[in-house]
């Protein structure tokens, strides 16, 4: 198609309707004379006009913020006697996406926040897809998919003046004990992370994982950053909040284009698939870690960043992260949240960028798809025919044999509405203790005291402060009191 010539005489593709046609002018509607008034069949521009209105899809109700690239994860440590995932046998490098992102804020929203960040990583394995939905922190508030929306609804805006209160943050909170660890860490300096690749990454559930032999084991994913841990103070995250809202956005962007390509080392916790029982921690529940001292971390891979997105809206806004999304030799556990997200996020997907959003590029599988899922609206091919399953004329086979879903856990019992079991050393707050006592520096506990002062001074009632005092007592004696003194002259 001929085109016209630029100032410097190289010739311009040709401007073109979105069906290829070429386009009449960039400059001038079709009227009725230079004034007059514009006429229904100027198609061209009904299609920019009609088009744009369209442009958004629904933002993500969490982790809307965000930003990612890609990379590659390698696997360099043999854990075959753990796990048969193609993706984690030693030598195989396998390409990912990863998407960082803030939770409560909106899309145009601060980069620098006080807010747990997501690290979603996609695996393009050669058996599928393999996402590990996680976060910054290895663990989470709740431990029960019944409270999510409460407890994001009470993370985001008010009904009636649509702004986000502190004091229905903190009346959430208290009432939720088991929210303590993860608000620990919140609090701290961890929870203004300096960017993104300054920050550690955690697959936070516990995982399945079984070998070819078919034994099981227990599993927690670490990604520790090769960059170093760094993060802002409060204040320093309130001026770039300010300042430069896409603060993280930016600063990965940059860094993969100046050639410095991020990467974290994976480190795995892996528990014999009896010892859960009678583990002194529910293994299972989100609000725990598993103490190093009980079960060490092993490095066995590194995951690098070394290619930006060349269109932020089909391979970052369109990306879709689901948890339910397991490989053969990898498999869900029994905590709850994890079970919870295995229905919430495909149905997120197919809410937000419709049904059949794993045809986009960014989520299509790289392995081949044999599915006999057909149709739906934006569909982009269907595999033929034929259409079902069992079929006598070649379709494709299910191999139970090889490809079964792993034996499970065994479970009885009457079917309730209820905790955990506990076992022996579970409560709410020790573990948060245990940051508080054994991890904190000095330094970071004052700045934990200061970042949980200037939060909770700011617009929480008087009734509201007694139980946030509480709180931070039961969490430490100490950090009960600072907290205390610290809201007196605040
Ligand atoms: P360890 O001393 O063996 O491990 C402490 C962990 O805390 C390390 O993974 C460390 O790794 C991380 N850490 C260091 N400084 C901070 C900080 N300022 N904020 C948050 N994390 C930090 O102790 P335990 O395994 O017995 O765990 C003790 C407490 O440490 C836990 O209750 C939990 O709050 C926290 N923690 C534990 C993790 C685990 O998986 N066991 C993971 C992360 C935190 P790094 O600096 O590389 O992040």
């Amino acid at each position: 198609m001929p085109g016209t010539k630029d100032e410097s005489g190289s010739t311009r593709r040709p401007t073109t309707t979105d069906a290829g046609i070429p386009a009449p002018s960039d400059e001038h509607s079709l009227t009725v004379g230079p004034n007059g008034p514009i006429l229904l069949q100027d198609h061209y521009l009904l299609q920019k006009m009609a088009q744009f209105n369209r442009e958004r899809v629904p933002e993500r109700v969490v982790h809307a913020k965000g930003g990612g690239a890609f990379g590659v994860f390698e696997c360099f440590e043999d854990v075959s006697q753990y796990t048969r995932a193609a993706v984690f046998q030693k030598g195989v490098t396998t390409d990912v996406l990863i998407r960082f992102s803030t939770v409560a804020g909106e899309l145009g929203s601060a980069d620098t926040v006080r807010d747990p960040r997501g690290f979603a990583i996609k695996f393009y394995t050669d058996e599928g897809n393999y996402d590990l939905v996680g976060n910054n922190t290895p663990i989470f508030f709740i431990r029960d998919p019944s409270k999510f929306s409460d407890f994001i609804h009470s993370q985001k805006r008010r009904a009636d003046t649509h702004l986000r209160d502190n004091n229905m943050q903190w009346d959430f909170w208290t009432l939720s004990p088991e929210s303590a660890h993860q608000v620990t860490f919140l609090m701290t300096d961890r929870g203004t992370p300096r960017t993104w690749r300054h920050m550690n990454g955690f697959g936070s559930h516990t995982f399945l994982w079984v070998n070819a032999a078919g034994d099981k084991f227990w599993v927690k994913y670490h990604f520790k950053t090769d960059q170093g841990i760094e993060n802002l103070t409060d204040a320093e995250a309130k001026v770039l909040a300010a300042e430069d809202p896409d603060y993280h956005l930016r600063d990965l962007y940059a860094a993969i284009e100046r050639g410095e390509m991020p990467s974290w080392t994976l480190e795995m916790q892996v528990m014999g698939f009896e010892d859960a029982a009678d583990y002194r921690f529910n293994p299972f529940d989100l609000t725990k870690v598993w103490p190093h001292s009980d079960y060490p971390a092993v490095k066995i891979g590194r995951l690098t960043l070394n290619r930006n997105p060349e269109d932020y809206f089909s391979q970052i806004e369109q990306a879709a992260f689901e948890p339910s999304s397991m490989v053969p030799g990898i498999g869900p556990s029994p905590d709850k949240m994890l079970l919870g997200r295995m229905f919430s996020y495909p149905d997120t997907h197919r809410h937000r960028i419709g049904t059949n959003y794993l045809q986009l590029p960014v989520n299509r599988p790289k392995s081949p798809v044999n599915s006999y899922n057909k149709d739906g609206a934006m569909r982009y091919e269907n595999p033929g025919d034929p259409v079902y399953a069992p079929n006598s004329v070649g379709g494709p086979a299910a191999d139970p044999a090889r490809y079964g879903d792993p034996a499970g856990w065994t479970v009885a019992g009457e079917i309730v509405r209820a905790a955990y079991d506990l076992h022996k050393e579970d409560d709410d707050f020790g573990q948060a203790g245990s940051l508080y006592r054994k991890v904190l520096s000095e330094t970071d506990r004052e700045h934990l005291v200061a970042n949980i002062v200037g939060h909770a001074s700011n617009g929480v009632t008087a009734p509201m402060l007694a139980r946030v005092i509480d709180y931070w007592s039961h969490v430490d004696p100490d950090l009960g009191t600072g907290v205390h003194e610290g809201l007196k002259t605040a």
